[in-house]
């Protein structure tokens, strides 16, 4: 089993995910891996690093298919005894003028973006060793969904007290309103990606939480952030920010010294912790 350190990024094929290798590859004290869904996509990115003198592993990983999600794990399990970073990057955006009735956007939108980010992290989180850091990519749009929210929702989702099991019941039911034309009616904003992202900064404050009761010893950071508005085939040419600036959040948060005692279960932006 090898002690090297391991950092690994979901969706990294392309795009901030693409970015967040580039920079680890030059930064992280150890071996970084691009994974992507399809292996053809990933070898060319690998390809590409290769061509700048950059050095990454690759492994496929399909955060929709728990197969997947589980091959990865134990890979990092045999191979490395767990891993030291993981960015959860990899997600999706329906284009605004999509056609795609509402219900379809927010079923295949929260499958990847919040249950996919979750089953990455279930299986995972207890492979990350002391001193790790996790960083779930959300977005600002997370925030101006949950001013969408009726006060009943806010309530809920700024809670110190929610569970797991209670958020993933508040994402299933969102979805299931959608079906029946009614979310607008339960309180929810009209974005399928807001909630999403809603479910995937929330996600993070619970799972932070639980490290502090579980393993506090472990000294373990997990945030989420927001990357910015960058030029990626998601947010398309007219973004504020490139690829590697919009990597810097995800980047920082993922190379936090090892004495540093936060932040941790925070939500950021231009390295900057925000209120939620
Ligand atoms: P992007 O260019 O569309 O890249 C998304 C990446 O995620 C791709 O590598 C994609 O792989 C991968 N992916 C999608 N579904 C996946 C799955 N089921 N399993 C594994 N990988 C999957 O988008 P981006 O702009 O770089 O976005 C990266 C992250 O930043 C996302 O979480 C996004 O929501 C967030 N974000 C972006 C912006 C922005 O302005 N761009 C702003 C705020 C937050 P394929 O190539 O196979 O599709």
């Amino acid at each position: 089993m090898s002690n090297v350190p391991v950092a690994v990024v979901t969706g990294s094929n392309k795009g901030i995910g693409f970015a967040i290798v580039r920079a680890l590859c030059k930064q992280f004290p150890g071996d970084v891996y691009l994974t992507a869904r399809d292996p053809s996509r990933g070898q060319d990115a690998v390809a590409k690093l290769q061509a700048e003198g950059l050095h990454a592993f690759f492994h496929q990983l399909d955060i929709d298919d728990l197969q997947s999600i589980r091959a990865l794990r134990d890979f990092l399990k045999e191979k490395y005894g767990g891993l030291n970073v993981l960015v959860n990057n990899a997600g999706i955006a329906f284009k605004v003028h999509d056609t795609t009735p509402f219900a379809v956007q927010a079923e295949v939108t929260l499958k990847t973006n919040f249950f996919g980010t979750r089953n990455v992290c279930t299986e995972l989180l207890p492979l990350v060793k002391p001193y790790g850091k996790v960083v779930n990519v959300s977005s600002m749009v997370s925030s101006s969904a949950l001013g969408g929210c009726s006060q009943e929702l806010q309530q809920k989702f700024r809670s110190d007290t929610i569970t797991e099991d209670e958020l993933v019941e508040l994402m299933t039911k969102f979805v299931e309103d959608t079906k029946k034309s009614m979310h607008e009616k339960e309180g929810w904003p009209n974005t399928a990606y807001g909630v999403s992202k809603i479910g995937v900064t929330v996600l993070s404050r619970i799972q932070a939480r639980m490290l502090n009761e579980t393993r506090k010893g472990d000294h373990i950071l997990l945030n989420a952030c927001c990357p910015g508005w960058v030029r990626t085939d998601m947010a398309g040419p007219k973004a504020t920010k490139s690829p590697d600036e919009g990597a810097e959040t995800p980047v920082y948060l993922a190379l936090l010294p090892s004495d540093a005692d936060g932040p941790h279960g925070q939500f950021l932006s231009n390295k900057t912790v925000r209120t939620w």
